[in-house]
């Protein structure tokens, strides 16, 4: 596959400093991916109930709106442009245009508060915010220029209307002239990283460019693993059901882009449902599902698994989060036939960079796979020697998917990227045929179902109630979630407050998947290091015997 002249041949390039390996046919911009795109003209792109966005279609809004942000709203090269919406199409012609305009397109996890969503806002120094109705009823009032898709009612003072601003969508459009190279910023997605509260992860255009061919990669090397032809796996038409958010890497990179770089098609839900997605895999043909693990979970699970045609779908595939080698079992136990795979990357690796599926994933279900061939992968020990096969160490990545680092961060840019190698905050280990295993995560984190919480970012907003005199955010197994949020509290001497109240409390600024479901009060301090950091091991183990 990776050979001269193969499918995907690859070339070294120096980054930054860093001499990394490529895809030598990799388009380098967003712009040369979305020109691409419209040889796809008439195939369906986007689908979202009964509204279909062709490839055409799509060029055509995109460029247009495209063109207004730059003439409308003064958009240049490098500006910020927030999107906050619920997976519409209108989400998807959003990013496009603001990518198409030269802007750092910047989504926002629309599940935030007010609060979370004015910090992202700001941090990014946004010029200007994309929403669907909701998202525009939470931001009334904030100063950033806003445009509304999907209002319902009244929209905020100073804010326009998506199509208003889209106008006339001419056959003859092109996209504004901007002069992008592959270093150019594309992205910031938020993401804590290891530690603290959540900062930019600021991608390149060659950051974005060349993921849809690791995705491609990553699924043809398992055809070819499994003995089969990838050549003649590359040209079926796939149609992929959508189950995760677009605001996070891998909807956005690891569904998105790739389906607009095969000429896919995608299918949206506006919210994850089980049943629903059995709905949409019967009506729409669906070939692939891609999502986390849990997605995958709750429609084993689902009662009318049975009642829909699902023949269409060939594959099932989730990452982000661990996958419990049951899930494998269960799959093949219940949709015999369907491949699964499991990817592993992070917000910092532009979604994927291990994969594990096909004939190596049923050998070693509890790897994540082997790296993709453009991704070194190291595994280090606390004072950054290389460690050898077997032995646990941080596991660090180093290739094109590699990120820039943070937005206006450079302290944690300079901690986490260290001479082009990412530090994942990952404890792995390395087999003797190069399959990784994820051992622990060293970063204080808990992953609820596919969702990151940070327990730095929860724990700040529990200081913020009188009642608290300490507290630590735990991670709770669950087997349908992964994970869910615990918190331990010690209360001041003398005052009182019930989980119910801290929970209210905590709504006030913080989306609701980041509430901790359980608390723990303790009388006595919680357990540090000589340091001063909570120990978490000991905590979870003594409340949930763990
Ligand atoms: P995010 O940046 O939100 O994508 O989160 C990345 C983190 O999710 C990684 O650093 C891992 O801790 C975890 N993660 C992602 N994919 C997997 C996977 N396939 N197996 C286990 N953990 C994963």
């Amino acid at each position: 596959l990776t050979g001269p002249g193969q499918l995907f041949e690859m070339e070294e390039i120096e980054v930054r400093g860093a001499r990394i390996r490529t895809w030598k046919h990799a388009p380098l911009t967003f712009r040369a991916m979305l020109d691409n795109s419209r040889s796809h003209g008439e195939q369906v792109f986007v689908v979202y109930e009964d509204e279909r966005l062709t490839y055409e279609d799509h060029f055509r809004r995109a460029a247009t709106l495209a063109n207004r942000l730059v003439e409308d709203y003064g958009v240049v090269k490098g500006d910020r442009v927030a999107i906050a919406m619920r997976n519409y199409p209108e989400w998807v012609v959003a990013f496009s245009a603001a990518l198409a305009a030269g802007a750092i397109a910047v989504p926002l996890n629309a599940w935030w508060t007010t609060t979370e969503l004015e910090y992202g806002l700001s941090d990014s120094g946004a010029r200007l915010v994309i929403v669907d109705g909701e998202r525009a009823e939470r931001l009334r009032g904030c100063a950033v220029p806003m445009i509304v898709a999907r209002a319902d009612g009244d929209l905020p003072p100073g804010a326009r209307e998506f199509g208003e601003v889209l106008g006339e969508v001419r056959a003859d459009v092109t996209p504004p002239a901007v002069e992008l190279g592959p270093e150019d910023p594309a992205t910031i997605f938020y993401t804590s990283g290891t530690t603290g509260l959540p900062k930019g992860a600021l991608g390149s255009h060659r950051n974005l460019a060349q993921s849809p061919m690791s995705v491609a990669y990553a699924l043809l090397r398992s055809v070819a693993l499994a003995g089969k032809d990838p050549a003649s796996a590359a040209g079926q038409r796939r149609i992929t059901l959508l189950t995760v958010p677009l605001f996070h890497a891998t909807g956005c990179f690891a569904v998105l882009t790739a389906t607009m770089f095969t000429g896919g098609g995608l299918v949206l839900m506006y919210k994850w449902d089980p049943g629903q997605a059995l709905a949409l895999i019967e009506r729409e043909k669906v070939t692939m599902m891609t999502g986390v693990p849990t997605n995958a979970w709750q429609l084993l699970n689902h009662p009318d698994l049975g009642k829909y045609d699902i023949s269409s779908l060939g594959g099932v595939s989730y990452g982000g989060a661990p996958a419990p080698p049951k899930l494998l079992e269960r799959i093949g136990d219940q949709l015999p036939k369907r491949q699964a795979s499991n990817g592993y990357g992070m917000t910092e690796t532009t979604a994927l960079a291990i994969h594990n599926s096909g004939p190596t994933y049923l050998a070693k279900p509890d790897s994540i796979g082997l790296p993709l061939a453009v991704c070194d992968v190291r595994v280090s020990s606390p004072l950054g020697e290389e460690l050898p096969p077997g032995q646990v160490g941080e596991l660090c990545l180093r290739g094109p998917n590699v990120i820039t680092g943070y937005w206006n961060r450079p302290d944690a840019t300079a901690e986490t990227f260290v001479g082009g190698w990412l530090h994942t905050g990952d404890l792995a280990k390395v087999d003797e045929e190069g399959f990784v295993y994820i051992v622990d995560r060293a970063k204080d984190m808990v992953i609820r179902g596919g969702e990151n919480v940070y327990c730095a970012e929860v724990e700040a907003a529990l200081f913020e109630h009188p009642a608290i005199d300490d507290a630590a955010v735990i991670g709770i197994p669950d087997e349908e979630l992964g994970e869910q949020v615990g918190a331990v509290v010690r209360l001041r001497p003398g005052v009182a407050a019930t989980a119910g109240e801290l929970q209210e409390f905590l709504r006030g600024t913080l989306a609701p998947f980041k509430i901790p479901v359980r608390f723990w009060f303790r009388e006595a301090e919680l357990p540090r290091n000589p340091g001063g950091k909570i120990l978490k091991t000991h905590l979870r183990k003594e409340t949930l015997g763990l």
